[in-house]
């Protein structure tokens, strides 16, 4: 039976201290997907099969038992006067409404959680109680921490302690409290003052111990309100005695803050969280119907006769959701512990808005303002179930209110950024209808006020990249909201061909269609007339390539390569000498060198912390101070690229009384087309500094030509490139997996090595019931196609390996010299791209006195 329909949802959306939007997330298989069934059924909403989740929008996902894309359900709760007894914030009656995010956990798929994260306002870390904190998990707690999202913690699947492990309280109690403090000890780079505190421990009640699969779960403050009722002890007090050091004697009936030795002195959580529950589950699982009987009146669950029948698990479901259901830890968790939008935007407003904080625009999304001008931002373009090459927009009302018909004023963030003040990637279009979501299906509803997420119908043409802020039309004041950090590169790329040459438009149809689905899958036309397209890793090329030509073409046989990996091109040394180039009239001389910057300051300019639009004069002290250079360079840098952000720059390094600004801006422009592709196989650039030494210029000016001396000045870069002992860069993966025998971490250590990686640490971790080892290992990932398959077939944990980019390495191997593999791997980039398979010599980029 459902408890609400399309009007509560409605209603609840204007009362905006009632709202929470949150973001459940972690590592793949620890249950999110499960327990968001479990508040879906507490709503009322029945899922129709166990293996099909509310949340799972597509086919494959069921097949595959994972969730792909993120997808959004809104529920609404009427809660009790008890249970909302405690809560001190800011609420508007009993009636809540909460807009979840489920999200996958496999790596590839980071950039559904990034999206996920910014159209809420807090996370559920869903983590396996007994596995722990896991790559995904902490990468979550990164990711929302970046967006001011505080978490809570769901410490799940506790059944496996009692059905699988049969683990002994004090142990149970050791492994949470070791997670409990890994999760906390992870977020502490992170902090923002901001946010406060976002520590979790249970006897703050933000902490959720829980069995998605059965439907219970407890926080202290459920327990200690039991306790306190049968014993006149106040709540509080209990939830003190409920964790930590505080034991209790049942022969004494006495509390003490250390275990006093004796076989009748237990820890409090074990004593009376526990050890009730893992009495209750072994006699149902042994089938002690007797002493089951007391036990449940004793708990108070009363069955009817049809229940009484159940046997074994099905009993133990039954039992369970009574005693402890699921529902009402979780609501209370997010109600009282994670923020309403109201309170969020507040703080949230800063990182979000591009504009100035007090214009009107910032002030509505601070004051989450329904009456203010509409600022929306969507972070995810999803298929409808009906036509898949059109989508619709999901996103988050952040001030203002959306409804059908409006005309809205569509901001693209398109990779190089919407430049303010130029018309491009703008329009105007008006929104067909507006929905909420509900797993698989949108309920239309007839507006949708700030603090809310939303559907939306009928924009996808205008938005191109998956992301955009929306206004009113008549707006045009407004700035953008900031888009999207993405944590992961695409740095695996694969052609994709049609098997019929003259498919083609519908290819070029369906990678538009890709990369709007997917905001980090990036499609470039090759020099050869082919398509690449840019993934992530291996599981996010599976379902690419799957997507591309079943739903985005509509089942084109398409051919898709060998994956093959992006480089970056760089230089280990300063050039061995000055280069000259010449404009074609001869006129002009150009003098040139390169050398190579500071990895740390590549990365400084990569994060902004380096860039275009600086003082020069605090640039200067930032590169002086932080990366050892001359302090002069801060004025002396003409520009960064490719793109004018890239980790590349020019210098002007002429003697003082030069000026060079005739010529200033051909050689920035030959510099911003030769640094997006280097002289060894058009690969980027990455990291080189080029020096502009001198230039010799005719006297008369009408011997200056500009796209002679732009293509002058390429040459020089190239030259200066070439001179300065170029070097491929590679991406590394770091790879996190476990083996659960010493002979295990031999045969996967081995399987590292074998593919170019090492073994960065080996850990062996006490478990309940077994011992693991956690390996981290960096691969290359030119060598990883096919690794993790391997590993998982060397290593009997059941865990999937999870291979994310992690950093660029310069490569050893000189592609200069003939028969090494950095050559060898030239060759082979040229011949793909249909270049001549012979890189142009350096004497053909350098001119002659
Ligand atoms: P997600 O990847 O985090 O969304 O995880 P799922 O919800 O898809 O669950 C992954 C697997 O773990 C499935 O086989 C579930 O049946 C199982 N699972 C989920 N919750 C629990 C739980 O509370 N206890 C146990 N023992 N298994 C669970
Ligand atoms: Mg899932």
């Amino acid at each position: 039976p459902i408890k609400f329909n399309v009007d509560d949802l409605h209603r609840a959306m204007d009362l905006k201290d009632n709202i929470r939007n949150m973001s459940v997330v972690g590592q793949l298989g620890h249950g999110k997907s499960t327990l968001i069934d479990s508040l879906a059924t507490a709503a009322g909403i029945i899922p129709c099969d166990d293996d099909i989740h509310m949340t799972y929008t597509r086919e494959d996902e069921a097949q595959r038992g994972m969730t792909i894309k993120s997808s959004g359900i809104s529920l609404y709760y009427k809660m009790t006067d008890v249970a909302l007894e405690a809560f001190k914030g800011e609420r508007n009656g009993n009636e809540y409404l909460i807009n979840l995010i489920d999200s996958p956990g496999h790596v590839d798929f980071s950039s559904e959680l990034t999206a996920a994260l910014r159209i809420t306002d807090g996370a559920l870390v869903v983590v396996d109680c007994i596995d722990g904190v896991c790559i995904q998990t902490r990468n979550a707690l990164r990711l929302a921490l970046g967006e001011r999202i505080p978490p809570v913690l769901a410490l799940n699947k506790m059944d496996r302690c009692f059905l699988e492990l049969q683990v002994g309280g004090e142990e149970a109690y050791q492994t949470f409290l070791n997670v409990i403090e890994e999760f906390n000890e992870y977020m502490k780079p992170f902090e923002d003052k901001v946010l406060g505190d976002v520590k979790v421990c249970p006897t703050k009640g933000n902490v959720v111990f829980s069995s998605g699969l059965y439907g219970w779960g407890f926080t202290l403050s459920n327990i200690a309100k039991i306790y306190a009722s049968i014993s006149g002890v106040d709540e509080s007090t209990w939830m003190r005695k409920l964790w930590g050091e505080n034991y209790y004697d049942s022969k004494t009936k006495a509390w003490t803050t250390k275990s006093t030795g004796s076989a009748t002195c237990t820890r409090g959580f074990v004593k009376f969280c526990y050890e009730p529950i893992k009495k209750v589950i072994e006699a149902i699982m042994n089938d002690q119907k007797d002493q089951l009987r007391g036990m449940l009146t004793q708990i108070g669950v009363t069955m009817n006769n049809e229940e009484d029948e159940l046997m074994g698990e099905a009993l133990m479901k039954c039992i369970m959701q009574k005693w402890l259901p699921i529902a009402t830890p979780l609501l209370e968790m997010m109600i009282f512990h994670l923020p309403s939008p109201q309170t969020a935007q507040r703080y949230r407003v800063e990182n979000l808005y591009k504009g100035p904080l007090d214009d009107p625009y910032a002030t509505a999304i601070r004051n989450c303002d329904p009456d203010g001008p509409l600022m929306l931002y969507v972070s995810k373009m999803i298929p409808t179930s009906d036509d898949k090459s059109r989508f619709f927009a999901l996103g988050r009302v952040f001030a203002g209110r959306i409804s059908a018909g409006l005309n809205v004023r569509i901001m693209g963030s398109r990779p190089s950024g919407y430049v303010d003040g130029e018309d491009k990637d703008m329009y105007v279009e008006s929104v067909e209808r507006t929905a909420i979501c509900m797993g698989k299906k949108q309920e239309t509803i007839k507006d949708v006020p700030c603090g809310n997420t939303v559907a939306l119908f009928g924009l996808d043409e205008f938005i191109t990249t998956g992301s955009a802020t929306l206004t009113h039309e008549k707006e045009t004041e407004a700035y953008p909201i900031c888009g999207m950090k993405f944590s992961v590169s695409p740095v695996v790329r694969v052609i994709v061909q049609c098997k019929v040459e003259s498919e083609l438009p519908k290819l070029l149809k369906g990678l538009r269609s890709l990369a709007k689905s997917d905001p980090l899958v990036g499609y470039t036309r090759e020099e050869s007339g082919d398509y690449t397209i840019g993934v992530v890793g291996e599981m996010n090329l599976a379902i690419c390539s799957k997507d591309l030509a079943e739903d985005y073409m509509g089942g084109v046989e398409i051919l898709v390569s060998d994956p093959f990996v992006s480089l970056y091109e760089t230089v280990v040394e300063k050039s061995s000498h000055l280069v000259m180039t010449k404009s074609r009239n001869g006129n002009n001389q150009l003098f040139m060198k390169a050398r190579s910057l500071d990895d740390s300051l590549g990365y400084a300019i990569e994060i902004g912390e380096v860039g275009p639009f600086d003082d020069p004069d605090v640039r200067g002290r930032i590169l002086s101070e932080e990366y050892g250079l001359e302090k002069y360079l801060g004025k002396n840098i003409w520009c960064f690229g490719p793109e004018t952000n890239g980790q590349n720059m020019v210098v002007d390094m002429c003697k003082e009384d030069k000026s060079l600004k005739e010529i200033e801006d051909y050689i920035v422009a030959g510099f911003q087309e030769a640094s997006k592709k280097g002289a060894l196989a058009n690969e980027p650039m990455k990291c080189i500094s080029f020096e502009v030494r001198d230039a010799v210029l005719h006297d008369d000016a009408s011997h200056l030509d500009g796209s002679e001396m732009v293509e002058a000045a390429k040459r020089a870069i190239y030259a200066s490139q070439l001179t300065a002992q170029p070097r491929f860069m590679q991406p590394y993966y770091v790879v996190e997996f476990q083996a659960s025998s010493e002979e295990e971490v031999d045969k996967s250590c081995k399987l590292v090595r074998k593919r170019g990686g090492f073994v960065h640490e080996k850990k062996k971790v006490n478990r309940p019931g077994k011992m693991v080892y956690d390996i981290w290992a960096y691969v290359p990932v030119l060598k990883s196609f096919g690794f993790s398959a391997d590993l998982e077939e060397a290593t009997s944990v059941k865990l999937i390996p999870q291979c994310v980019f992690e950093f660029w390495s310069v490569m050893r191997s000189d592609p200069l010299e003939v028969g090494s593999y950095a050559h060898a791997l030239m060759t082979q980039i040229r011949k793909r791209k249909g270049l001549n398979e012979q890189m142009t010599p350096l004497s053909d980029f350098e001119d002659k006195l």
